[in-house]
Parts: C-alpha cells; sequence; structure tokens
C-alpha cells in the first residue's frame, strides 16, 4: 500500500473492521426492536446480551471482502462473488432474496447478473474494507463500493447507500490519519458530491443529518428515529449510522448509540461501527466487547489477521 504510517493504518483498518463485527454483534438481540422497546428493556444497551457476541450476514459478508483483498491485492467481483458463496452460512440472518443470489452463484451465473434490484442496506453494512483499502483515492472507492454492491443490491438507492458509507469510512480514516478535528456539514457535503449523480434522493437524505444537533445521548436517538424509519432500507439506515457518528466524539458512544436507535439494529451498528472504528482506531473499541466476540473458525482473530494480511 505504500502508506508513510503502517502502524496507524493498520489500526484504523483492524478499528474498522472490528467495529463492523462488534456492531453487527452488539445489535442482533434486539434486531427489529424500536427503540422504546430496547430502551425500556434495557435502558441504553450497551453490553452483549447474551455474553457471547455472534456477528451476522453484515460480517459474514465483510469477510468475504476481506478474503478478495487479501487474494487480489485490490477489489475483484467475481472472486467476492465466489467467497460469499462459499461462507455462506444461513443462520446468520440473511434476507430473504440473498439465498436466490447465492444460488445463482453457485449455479455459475456471472457476478453481474445474479444480483436483485434491492434498494436495501446489504451493500453498505459489509463494505468497511473497501471504504479502508481506497480512502486515499474517493473515485477508486466509489468505483468498487458499487461493483461490490452489484453482485447482490442494483437499486440506486442501494449503490448510493453503499458509496455514501464507504466515503464515510474513507473520511474519517483520513481525518482520524491526519488529527484533523471533523466539520459535520463538510463532511456531509463530501459524501453528498460522491451519491449524487448515483440517487438524487438518496442525496436528500443526507440533509437530515445537518440539523440533528448535539445532546445528550437520549436527545440525539429522538431526533433521528424522529426523521428516519430504520428499515433496512438503505436510504433511511445508512444516514442514521452516518448520523451516529457524527454526534458523538468517541468509538463507544457512536455505537450504543447507533444500535439504540431501533429498527434494523444489527447493521446501524455495524455501520456505525465501521466508520467511527476507521476514525478512532482499533485501540478505542472496548476491551469487554472485543473479548465477548465468537472466536470459532472465522471469528474475531481470523478477521484481525485478514487485514494483517492484506496490509503486508
Ligand atoms: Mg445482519
Amino acid at each position: 500500500m505504500g502508506h508513510p504510517d503502517k502502524e496507524q493504518f493498520l489500526d484504523r483498518f483492524l478499528g474498522s473492521a472490528l467495529g463492523t463485527f462488534v456492531g453487527d454483534a452488539l445489535g442482533e438481540p434486539v434486531e427489529g426492536w424500536p427503540h422504546r422497546a430496547i430502551y425500556s428493556r434495557f435502558g441504553l444497551l450497551d453490553s452483549m446480551v447474551r455474553g457471547e457476541g455472534r456477528y451476522t450476514d453484515d460480517t459474514q459478508m465483510m469477510i468475504g471482502i476481506l478474503e478478495t483483498l487479501i487474494e487480489k491485492g485490490g477489489f475483484d467481483p467475481a472472486i467476492c462473488a465466489g467467497k460469499f458463496q462459499e461462507n455462506f452460512d444461513p443462520t446468520r440472518g440473511y434476507g430473504r432474496r440473498i439465498f436466490g443470489v447465492v444460488e445463482r452463484i453457485r449455479q455459475g451465473i456471472p457476478w453481474d447478473q445474479a444480483g436483485t434490484d434491492s434498494f436495501g442496506n446489504g451493500g453498505a453494512m459489509r463494505i468497511a474494507p473497501i471504504g479502508c483499502f481506497y480512502y486515499s483515492d474517493l473515485q477508486a472507492l466509489k468505483e468498487n463500493a458499487i461493483m461490490s454492491t452489484r453482485i447482490t443490491h442494483n437499486h440506486p438507492e442501494g449503490l448510493a447507500g453503499a458509496v455514501a458509507q464507504a466515503t464515510a469510512v474513507g473520511l474519517a480514516l483520513q481525518y482520524g490519519l491526519s488529527n484533523e478535528p471533523i466539520e459535520p456539514e463538510r463532511f456531509l457535503d463530501r459524501i453528498t458530491t460522491q451519491v449524487t449523480d448515483i440517487d438524487k434522493g438518496f442525496a436528500e437524505s443526507l440533509d437530515g443529518i445537518k440539523s440533528i444537533s448535539r445532546g445528550s445521548m437520549i436527545e440525539i436517538i429522538e431526533a433521528i428515529t424522529g426523521r428516519y424509519r430504520l428499515s433496512l432500507r438503505a436510504i433511511e439506515s445508512v444516514p442514521a449510522a452516518i448520523g451516529a457518528f457524527l454526534s458523538t466524539t468517541c468509538f463507544k458512544d457512536a455505537v450504543v448509540l447507533a444500535v439504540n436507535l431501533g429498527g434494523d439494529t444489527d447493521t446501524i451498528g455495524a455501520m456505525a461501527g465501521a466508520i467511527a472504528g476507521a476514525h478512532y482506531g482499533y485501540g478505542q473499541i472496548p476491551e469487554a466487547w472485543l473479548s465477548a466476540l465468537e472466536n470459532r473458525a472465522k471469528g474475531r482473530d481470523y478477521v484481525i489477521n485478514c487485514v494483517k494480511k492484506i496490509l503486508l
């Protein structure tokens, strides 16, 4: 990669990949719950409900992207489609239509013909490695984010959501490395510039984040849930995840806020974790969360080793 400060870059790349993993695992037990239901059961949910943090489709597909980057030294959609199919575990909470995509890939249908017209957040949820790998070239980041999404999701909203999420990861990493403070409006404008030509409606949906002022965690949750429905639609969940990052000042708060928004909690948590991890780095992820993550065949240590191999 030829990056001047490899240690710093590795810390951020690990932060983004493991940030996806912890956000996914933290949100999974309350997936589909509205904010008020989570709050009345747990207060602010900030620990792994079942003791072990098990990941879902978000992290499993992210692993496929990591493996592709290792194998090819860059992104390759045909290789990645194969990884998605090889890794597919139907017990990981995949959307119904993904079962069909995986089956078509297994039958040998090319990567660019196997997908669906879904406007969901499935492209965005797994995109952390592309945001990190291409952070210094936003055009390459955009092209690869689009290709990686088209394997499953072809709707412009799904594509714009993935590009927005990858750009948020890439910019968060840039600002993290340069130690520059983030100006939320400028950050959002740069994301908007990347997605306007893909889906104008999506670009406009990002504006809703601009008017969310800082306040207590509960005040911010009320503001975001008042504006977005937080379903698995990319146009709702991606701006919410970016908003969770921009309205907090540390990794833990960003992810706790995201998960407690309710709705598609594993994915909103995964996306906020990816952005916050790229900015604050692996060192800021709470130890209690990391040690709770599942660590079997393709678990925590495997993800860490994948990122290290990419940067070798
Ligand atoms: Mg999931």
